[in-house]
């Protein structure tokens, strides 16, 4: 039995690889984060992305799936760290990540590092959604529901890897 449970979580990962196969992404920064706090976002998105086959691109191309940085979600979704749109059962490619509701949640834990590293596992998130398609949530890992300051100021990044299972 144990080999039969090694194949599964195998063909599970081999499944995640192919779906980020060949996509890349980037962040147009409408925010203009510090050098510093930039050089962690951008080690951070490279870290956890590049497990599920994702490239990350710095800089912005025409192909590249856009991760766009903004101040202030809309109102409706006053809060949130990140936003991924859907249409029906699709998520479009068009995500969102939001500084100022990072900055008050990790309150006295925000630094340019926390800020860029906590923004970066928010945007692999919202990737997340985009590269699976998924609209739900699961129980762990990359693509939980709520992620806790503690985990986000952290410098432990396992709790946002992929955890499929
Ligand atoms: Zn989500």
């Amino acid at each position: 039995m144990k080999s039969l449970a090694a194949k599964i979580s195998l063909g599970l990962l081999l499944s995640a690889v192919a779906y980020g196969e060949g996509t890349e992404v980037c962040l147009s920064d409408r925010v203009g984060l510090n050098s510093h706090a930039r050089a962690t976002f951008d080690a951070e998105l490279l870290k956890i992305l590049k497990p599920i086959g994702v490239t990350y691109r710095p800089a912005c191309t025409e192909e590249a799936l856009r991760i766009v940085l903004l101040h202030q979600p809309p109102t409706v979704y006053s809060g949130s760290l990140g936003l991924a749109y859907r249409h029906g059962d699709r998520i479009l490619a068009g995500l969102n990540v939001y500084f100022q509701p990072m900055v008050k949640l990790l309150g006295p834990q925000a630094s340019a590092t926390t800020i860029g590293r906590a923004l970066a596992r928010v945007a692999a998130h919202e990737v997340g959604h985009y590269i699976f398609q998924q609209t739900g949530h699961d129980e762990r890992g990359l693509m939980r529901e709520k992620f806790h300051a503690a985990h986000l100021a952290s410098d432990d990044s396992t709790p946002f890897l992929l955890a499929k299972n």
